[in-house]
């Protein structure tokens, strides 16, 4: 006789629900997708203990038809899809209908639910998989779900949950991803008594960033906004000065679901390179909409993960898109900033607007007595004949005389809380969809050289220190990008050509890989005995670096596992202009370092050297007066 039989169904729900419900922030998550499901504008949840006590979910949605209630939550029961074809463009969140009942089959559930709008509600009370109670109640329209004393009937799995701290985490993960993914959908999250979050509902996303993360990073994001045959995608994200030390700073949003996919934070990162010092990531809140039969939702129990179709194109895509949105703001952290490490950066806009209508002051009307009797001291802009421009400072005692007031005020805002609301609107007016120039560099003139490392310099706005060495590290990084990009100019041999020897393993791969070489100008040739020699490199190549740049490419190169030109043509550039960088403690004539200040002027992103660390660092006048006292 046979021993093998189908489960019931309500062992079933249980055996499902150790994969669905793994946590009470799973419950939560299920729950706000259905209610998202519904189409509804509100959502209010409520929960208590981690959620372990209670997780409360109400919306304004659709609601649940009086025959369907006791459907909903049978295995395998769901209105969101129909047919095989259907599995293949998932529009909505949910789609295997197995939440519910597994939800229900290891906590006590009530579900009341007011299809029509007209108050009228039916509701059900099951606990641990078994109906205790139905019937009519009052509700507006919408549903409400009531889960109470989750893994009740586990108690192996109730053992294994974390601190309420820990629980709590997990539930705000999912409440601000989802918050994120829809800021068009109001949400209220309670947490024992306290709310955590509020959203309006307005659609503005840098609204609902602000309630998660802060107005100050907020404020350092850049919009996101780049369209594609097949994609389209949306969002913010942080310009390097708003970094995190981990990857849940980016939430990568696929038609309205928060996802993992390295699909998307690959390029994201790869669209920071050089931005971003090492193991730091970019706050950051992408959004991708793309026709549903491109991507597979249904490859994770939690539908945390998708797959796409195309996805190399893709990933250029979002590259591309991101670089494209960076390139729109300059960024320049302040000094007071860096020390803090507040989160404040300082924006050089303000400087720019302020730069392009100077006020009109000259130094023989600069000394004025100051009414409050409080001495001041600043930078006056003089300028001098024909377009050339140049400071004088003037004595202590000094007032600046009114120039166009609202300048003034500007130039003595740049600390970013005091920079008023509408200089942060212009300075994110820029449009994100086409490529917009970047912002122009400060115009900085010279004052001396700190230490033979730094250039002081200054502007109207007030003093900068620019770190030498990385300056012209990324004067030369991008010389060499450009160079590496023109592999059709002469190589030259070297006079001396030079082996290199490898491992056996290593030599069989670069023999693999000698085209790689070439591709950048290199040319290696195989010597046999596990070594090759440098015939010739571009004749651009620093001098006598020749050799160690080929050494360390090829080290590179051997320890990459899939190599792409673009990232070759990154890392060459690198290379080479570390080598050829002035180093810091190097003495620089006045002409050296204001050919160097106007080269970085010139460079397509002048703020990060290629390892991502700052090359300007600002002291605005105004912080320059706090730091004094002179103003409170
Ligand atoms: P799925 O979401 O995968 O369809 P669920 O078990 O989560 O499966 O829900 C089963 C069904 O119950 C859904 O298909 C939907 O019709 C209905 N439902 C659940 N929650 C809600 C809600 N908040 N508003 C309206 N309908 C809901
Ligand atoms: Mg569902």
């Amino acid at each position: 006789m046979g021993i093998i039989r189908p489960l019931d169904e309500h062992l079933a729900n249980q055996i499902a629900a150790g994969e669905v419900v793994e946590r009470p922030a799973s419950v939560l998550k299920e729950l706000i997708e259905n209610a998202v499901d519904a189409g509804s504008s509100r959502i209010d949840i409520t929960t208590e203990e981690g959620g372990l006590t209670l997780v409360r979910v109400a919306d304004d949605g659709a609601g649940i038809q009086p025959d369907d209630l006791m459907t909903a939550f049978q295995r395998h029961a769901t209105s969101k899809i129909y047919s095989a074809k259907d599995l293949f463009q998932i529009a909505t969140l949910g789609f295997r209908g197995e939440a519910l009942p597994s939800i229900a089959a290891v906590a006590k559930v009530r579900c009341a639910s007011a299809p029509d709008g007209r108050g009228l509600a039916r509701f059900v009370e099951i606990e641990g998989g078994s109906v205790k109670g139905e019937g009519e109640t009052n509700a507006s329209q919408g549903t409400e779900m009531i889960v109470r004393e989750l893994f009740y009937n586990t108690p192996a799995r109730l053992k294994y949950m974390k601190t309420i701290q820990t629980e709590l985490g997990h539930l705000s993960d999912v409440v601000y991803r989802q918050a994120l993914a829809r800021p068009d959908i109001a949400i209220t999250f309670r947490h024992n008594g306290t709310v955590l979050l509020r959203t309006a509902g307005t659609g503005d996303l840098r609204q609902v960033v602000a309630a998660i993360y802060g107005t100050a990073a907020a404020k350092a994001m850049v919009d996101v906004k780049a369209e594609h045959p097949d994609y389209s995608l949306t969002g913010l994200t942080a310009l390097p000065v708003e970094t995190r030390a981990n990857r849940n700073a980016v939430t990568v949003l696929v038609n309205g679901r928060y996802v993992r996919s390295q699909a998307v934070v690959q390029p994201l990162l790869q669209a920071y390179h050089t931005l971003l010092p090492v193991h730091r990531y970019p706050l950051s809140v992408l959004h991708l909409r793309m026709h549903p039969t491109l991507v597979d939702v249904n490859v994770h129990p939690a539908k945390l993960e998708v797959r796409f179709s195309k996805e190399n194109e893709l990933r250029s895509f979002i590259e591309q898109a991101v670089k494209e949105a960076l390139a729109t703001q300059a960024y320049i952290p302040s000094a007071t900033s860096v020390r803090t490490n507040a989160k404040s950066p300082f924006w050089v806009q303000d400087q720019i607007r302020f730069q392009v209508k100077p006020p009109d002051v000259s130094t023989d009307t600069a000394v004025a007595s100051d009414s409050s009797g409080i001495a001041e001291v600043k930078p006056v802009y003089a300028p001098q004949a024909a377009g050339s421009r140049s400071f004088e400072k003037h004595a202590v005692g000094a007032n600046t005389p009114s120039g166009p007031a609202a300048s003034q005020d500007f130039s003595r805002s740049t600390s970013a809380d005091k920079v008023p609301e509408s200089v942060w609107q212009a300075a994110f007016a820029a449009p994100a969809e086409t490529p917009a120039s970047r912002p122009e560099f400060p115009e900085l003139s010279w004052i001396g050289q700190l230490h033979g490392t730094y250039l002081v310099t200054q502007n109207e706005t007030g003093m900068y220190l620019i770190d030498q060495h990385a300056a012209h590290e990324r004067i030369h990084y991008e010389y060499y990008y450009d160079k590496f990009g023109r592999p059709q100019e002469a190589s030259q041999e070297l006079l001396l050509p030079v082996t290199l020897g490898f491992a056996p393993d290593e030599y069989t791969l670069l023999r693999e890989r000698l085209p790689i070489f070439e591709s950048a100008g290199v040319y290696l040739e195989d010597f046999g005995g596990n070594t090759f020699i440098v015939r010739a490199v571009p004749h651009w190549f620093p001098e006598g670096d020749e050799a160690d740049i080929a050494r360390e490419i090829a080290d590179w190169v051997l320890t990459e596992r899939k190599i792409d030109l673009h990232a070759l043509r990154e890392k060459a550039a690198i290379l080479c202009s570390c080598k050829a960088s002035i180093k810091a403690n190097q003495a620089l004539s006045r002409e050296a370092a204001e050919r160097l200040l106007s080269r970085l002027g010139q460079c397509r992103q002048p703020y990060t050297c290629p390892h991502g660390r700052p090359i300007v660092i600002s002291f605005s006048t105004y912080e320059l007066e706090k730091m004094f006292k002179r103003v409170m």
